[in-house]
């Protein structure tokens, strides 16, 4: 049996034959069965280096819990995720501290998910996080752009000494991929360190439909790799992080940026730093819920 995890249409119970009842596993509204899947969803829902308020680990299952009050269906995209084959696997066990393990256990988990050709989509957890999975889509695709929506640069040489920390995660991926490949987009914050670095190399753009627009017709069809900060967005609607950040984008505008994407090569996708504790209404995790239902709607319009 291979029933599709959905409150709308399962009718059967996921316990086959056993239980006569309809029985709800905690995942993602939609997600089906990892074999059958071409997109894979999981939870890298880890926070040891949040400079300021920690509690992104309990991402994973806010998130899960809020796609239950969504829709399948996006009237932004006109598509509903009932079409799209995606799994949901779950958090990838991290435990606190111990950054090294994390990380290579991140790297590993991304590696075999790409081996088994499903697309990556990656939420959760602080920025860190994130560096493993870039470095993983980089490794497949030695020409790849890096894309990052954040408030923040994420550009300084250290955090308190450390060299890897959410503060640092976008420089540590640009030593890598080069930063002449790196777009930002809706920062609004930074070291001078991190702000004579992004002027030395151009990387930040201004987050606007037009300037993301002209960036991808550039990139044409390159992989891109797109990393989001949910604290890109404006703090009186998405509080429910640990660094947030007056100013910001629209929930509209961030839509608009996005349906950009749609048939370009993207070769993964992350979307964190939701810390669910400080925002008792539950919007930050369902803004985050949708904004997870369009990115798999755009890596299943993906350029093949
Ligand atoms: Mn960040
Ligand atoms: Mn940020």
């Amino acid at each position: 049996m291979n029933p599709l995890r959905s409150l709308v249409l399962s009718a059967v119970s996921l316990f086959g034959d056993a239980m006569s009842h309809e029985f709800v596993l905690p995942l993602f509204l939609g997600s089906c069965e990892p074999e059958d899947a071409d997109i894979a969803l999981f939870g890298v829902c880890w926070d040891g280096t949040s400079s300021f308020k920690a509690g992104s680990r309990f991402a994973g299952f806010a998130v899960r819990e809020a796609s239950f009050g969504m829709e399948e269906f996006s009237f932004y995209q006109q598509r509903s995720l009932l079409d799209v084959r995606f799994c949901d696997y779950g958090d990838l066990f991290l435990p606190p501290g111990q950054k090294e393990r994390v990380m290579t256990d991140i790297g590993s988990a991304v590696k075999e998910i790409r081996a088994k050709k499903q697309f990556p989509i990656a939420f959760g957890g602080e920025h860190l996080v994130a560096l493993p999975l870039i470095l993983a889509a980089y490794e497949e695709h030695p020409n790849l752009a890096l894309i990052h929506f954040d408030a923040h640069a994420d550009l300084r040489p250290d955090m308190w000494g450390d060299t890897l920390s959410h503060a640092t995660i976008i420089g540590r991926a640009a030593d890598r991929i080069g930063y002449e490949h790196l777009y930002q987009f809706g920062i609004r914050s930074g070291s001078v360190e991190e702000w004579t670095l992004a002027q030395e190399h151009r990387t930040l753009h201004p987050f606007t439909v037009e300037a993301l627009r002209e960036v991808l017709e550039k990139l044409g069809d390159r992989p891109i790799y797109l990393t989001l900060d949910m604290d890109v967005l404006d703090p009186s609607l998405y509080p429910g992080t640990g660094t947030p950040e007056p100013g910001g984008i629209s929930w509209d505008l961030l839509i608009a940026g996005l349906k950009l994407f749609r048939g370009r090569n993207l070769v993964g996708m992350d979307c964190l730093e939701l810390a669910p504790h400080y925002d008792p209404s539950g919007v930050s995790a369902i803004t985050m819920a949708k904004t997870l239902r369009e990115m798999i709607l755009l890596a299943s319009q993906r350029k093949r």
